[in-house]
């Protein structure tokens, strides 16, 4: 019996008790062993801990109980959620060999799934960057072309995805995180509505921005992810009072009589190839019985701005408790302040140091007002604007990268090309509308693109139907 790699495939094998969650975990396991070396996805593999709960979840099945939604299913979470006992770096240097004392909400709830973690995946150092080439172990590399990245911050994530080493990721997207990643990999890619899944044990960037989400290798699956995953939690309290999403009852609805928006304003940027595939996807929605609008988004090209200082300046504050004294490394000075700067100094990155820079400035006594505030400001402006395009259009579609992957080292020492991935992927975060990407195809060398679907926030499910017919038409 060949094993299945869908979340939805393996967890109605399991359940079913056709396929075994052990045979699924060592097929995953060897895929890990033959190509993680060249790809790099993970900080961490817990293969004895998956094989555990892998026997685990076969010996539930055997005597009748149901191990629940994702029964068996392989999965490779960013290494900045909280996991019990078990190292959370961030892909940090400066938290050393910290060991959460508590797992995320997002953690306790796929265990309860019946989920099997496989690994901590490699990120951005805190999530800060587009191409997981910031991290201070190294970059991850794109399994479908080595030479090139993967996108970021949650590259890990995609990569192992991508390179079947899980059959489901999960990453963070503060500005794109989730969506860009997705796209450079070829795989699906969701942030869902801003509070729609706990945010309790992630390690914070951007507090008002910062959302979970899961990355598949289809539509369905990362529906069912989401279902496992969302849902109230007393303890963030950003959570939507209101129970998990329910994605995937509508998938298969269609888009007959929906409005699909084209914004006619978006920023310039996009390659031709990227570009051409977006085209297609308006032509597969027409087909499927969907009303082409233009929509303007004008305060859409704004987003990158507003971004780079709200997000920054969020950092600079969740950032100060990495301090020497509570995590992970210190580097010892003769009174505490020089300690702090030793540590700090030591401990963090260029990019971490750059955005801790860029959000202190933001905030400060006499540029508060011309900065941060004004981003504020802006960021209401971008939120006007997607509410008059939204009743006019239920979705907007437009691409969720510029180009596809570019080469490893292309962007490193240019941090204003890097921010440039995310002005299609940012404006969402700011309104915190839901956004998945779709992989649509491919453009230049035969890489993936990645379509993008925007929706009013609470319309995941509309986002789905859209995103599945999509898939669909591919055949
Ligand atoms: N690339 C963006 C940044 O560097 C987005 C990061 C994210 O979504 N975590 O800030």
């Amino acid at each position: 019996m060949e094993i299945p790699t869908t979340a939805v495939d393996i967890a109605w094998n399991v359940r079913n008790n056709i396929v075994k969650a052990t045979d699924v975990v060592e097929q995953h396991l060897a895929a890990i062993a033959e190509r993680e070396p060249e790809v790099h996805a993970f900080n961490l593999v817990l293969a004895d801990e998956a094989r555990a709960r892998a026997a685990e979840i076969d010996d539930a099945v055997s005597v009748g109980r149901d191990p629940g939604l994702l029964a068996g299913v392989p999965v490779a979470l960013k290494d900045n959620m909280c996991t019990r006992g078990i190292p959370t770096t961030c892909s940090s240097k400066i938290l050393g060999d910290w060991r959460p004392p508590y797992d995320a909400t997002v953690v306790t709830r796929l265990v309860e799934a019946g989920a099997i973690v496989v690994g901590k995946t490699n990120l951005d150092e805190f999530a800060m960057g587009s191409s997981t080439e910031n991290s201070a172990f190294g970059p991850t590399r794109n399994p479908l072309d080595t030479s090139r990245v993967p996108g970021g911050s949650s590259g890990g994530s995609s990569a192992a995805v991508a390179a079947k080493f899980a059959s489901l990721g999960f990453g963070s997207d503060t500005g794109g995180s989730i969506r860009q990643p997705a796209a450079l990999c070829g795989v699906v890619g969701v942030k869902p509505t801003y509070g729609a899944v706990s945010r309790l044990g992630l390690i914070a960037f951007g507090s008002s921005l910062d959302q979970i989400g899961p990355f598949a290798h289809t539509v369905a699956d990362a529906a069912l992810a989401l279902e496992a995953i969302s849902g109230h939690d007393p303890g963030d309290s950003t959570s939507i009072q209101q129970g998990p999403l329910q994605l995937t009852r509508q998938l298969d609805m269609g888009v007959a009589g929906l409005r699909v928006g084209r914004i006619t304003d978006l920023p310039t940027g996009a390659s031709p190839d990227v570009e051409e595939r977006v085209e297609v996807a308006f032509d597969a929605l027409r087909a499927a019985g969907a009303e082409i609008v233009d929509v303007e988004v004008p305060a859409f090209t704004y987003g990158l701005t507003a971004y780079y200082l709200i997000a920054p300046a969020e950092a600079s504050s969740n950032l100060a408790r990495f301090d020497g004294v509570r995590f992970g490394m210190r580097v010892d000075a003769p009174d505490t302040n020089a300690m702090y700067m030793a540590t700090r100094t030591e401990g963090f990155g260029d990019e971490v140091k750059r955005r801790i820079m860029l959000g202190t400035y933001a905030l400060s006594a006499g540029y508060y007002d011309a900065y941060y505030g004004r981003a504020q400001k802006v960021r209401r402006l971008i939120a006007n604007d997607f509410a008059a395009a939204y009743e006019q259009a239920d979705v907007l579609v437009l691409p969720s990268s510029p180009s596809v992957a570019f080469e490893i080292g292309d962007k490193a020492s240019d941090p204003l090309a890097m921010y440039l991935c995310d002005t299609y992927t940012i404006p969402s975060n700011l309104t915190g509308d839901p956004a998945m990407s779709v992989p649509y195809g491919t453009g230049e060398h035969g890489l993936p693109v990645g379509v993008q679907v925007i929706a009013p926030a609470l319309h995941d499910d509309v986002m789905f139907r859209t995103a599945a017919t999509l898939e669909r038409s591919l055949g």
